[in-house]
């Protein structure tokens, strides 16, 4: 809802479907670019703002919404009521910017729903056992919308955004991008993971453990939008679905580390204790005692993750760490890779065939990911979709025998 203008026009969607008889609670985001203008804001004052800070402001955007939308249904007639996420009893834990939801306890939002309102939460926010504000990390609102849908039990969670589905890449990469009729809880978490920035990855997380049935759709056009379901309810024989790619990759690299017990441990223990995820990891070969291993980060984390190493050099004593930015990860994604050999093989010949080096690669069943250097990542993410036969549904590459597991 970037407008007014739109904002009424949501509320005449919202208002047609209530009439169509749905009991509707509705979950919405900040305006526009509230949020970031918010962020700029916060960095004009300080370069490094207290979480907390940040939280108790950039949950007003959402604030903001609720409220205007509320005020847009009784324009139009409709009973509808604003939540807060405390309100809404969503509980988190206090990991401020990127909280994780404990519990919801939705007692308000049935009765209000009972009452024949339709409800309008405030996304992305939520409180903590000991009342503080906290928000669940960028694009959040889709995490609210799913675990209040699993905690209410709805039939159906709508995900309304500004493309009208999940694509097989980003179209504005590929021309030749399709939209996905279906897609797999798996291969929307791996997609949502690598950077598809359509669906935020823990409310995959939750669709998938709550089943809670799941479309992407636009908020613009009326087109059918993606159906996000189990892999059971899939068409068989496509190996790769989609492929995904993220620049905001950065990799640190630690030289000369004793090749002792633990020393891993502690690195990524004291990583983690400070919020940082750490994606591939790989550990080279080990000389006269030392080891030397490097990592990937989100290139925005960098700058924490090599003050988290530097501290941590008394307790693990290296030679040398060093990062390197400027990197993406491409990914291909298909929960029929599991059973068909010779598709990190392709990947890898059609990147070679590009002329672009692989620095990393991590691979899972359903996913091979590719760091490379970010100057061709587009040709590259192009060939792979030719390659995998994604340019055209017909021609979806189907792979070779089955393997046995
Ligand atoms: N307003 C928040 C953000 O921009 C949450 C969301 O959009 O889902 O990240
Ligand atoms: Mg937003």
């Amino acid at each position: 809802m970037g407008t007014l203008e739109r904002m009424r026009l949501v509320a005449e969607r919202i208002a047609q479907a209530k009439r169509q008889g749905h009991r509707l609670v509705v979950v919405v985001s900040a305006m526009g670019d509230t949020t970031d203008d918010l962020i700029d804001k916060a960095k004009e004052l300080h370069d490094d703002p207290p979480a907390r800070e940040m939280d108790m402001l950039l949950t007003t955007g959402e604030q903001v919404s609720v409220a205007l939308l509320a005020m847009a249904l009784h324009r139009i007639g409709e009973d509808a009521v604003s939540l807060t996420g405390w309100q809404a009893g969503i509980r988190t834990d206090g990991t401020h910017g990127k909280a994780r939801i404990l519990d919801i306890a939705p007692r308000r939002i049935l009765d209000e729903l009972d009452k024949g309102r339709i409800v309008v939460v405030a996304g992305f926010q939520g409180w903590t056992e000991s009342g503080e504000i906290t928000t669940l990390g960028r694009g959040g609102s889709d995490t609210t919308a799913v675990a209040l849908a699993a905690a209410i039990k709805a039939d159906l969670c709508e995900i309304y955004t500004d493309v009208d589905g999940v694509y097989s890449t980003d179209p504005r990469v590929v021309r030749n991008a399709r939209k996905l009729p279906a897609i797999t809880y798996d291969e929307m978490l791996e997609l949502a993971h690598l950077g598809a920035a359509v669906l935020h990855p823990r409310a995959v997380e939750y669709a998938k453990q709550y089943n809670v049935r799941l479309v992407v759709r636009s908020s613009f056009t009326w087109n059918e939008g993606t159906l996000v379901q189990e892999a059971a309810e899939m068409e068989q024989g496509i190996v790769v679905r989609g492929i995904a790619y993220d620049k905001n990759v950065a990799r640190i690299s630690i030289a000369g580390v004793d090749d002792v017990p633990g020393v891993l441990a502690r690195v990524f223990g004291a990583l983690a204790a400070d919020g940082i995820d750490v994606d591939i990891i790989v550990q080279s070969g080990v000389k006269d005692g030392k080891a030397d291993f490097s990592f990937t980060v989100a290139a925005s984390d960098r700058p924490r993750a090599m003050k988290v190493i530097e501290g941590i050099r008394n307790v693990v004593p290296y030679r040398e760490a060093s990062y390197e930015e400027g990197l993406v990860k491409v990914s291909i994604v298909g929960a029929g890779m599991v059973s068909n050999p010779g598709v990190a093989a392709k990947m890898f010949e059609t990147i070679a065939a590009q002329g672009v080096n692989i620095k990393m690669v991590s691979t899972s069943e359903i996913k091979v990911s590719c760091v490379i250097d970010n100057e061709k990542y587009q040709d590259v993410v192009r060939a792979l979709h030719t390659a995998f036969g994604l340019d055209t549904a017909e021609t979806a590459y189907v792979g070779g025998p089955a393997e046995r597991r």
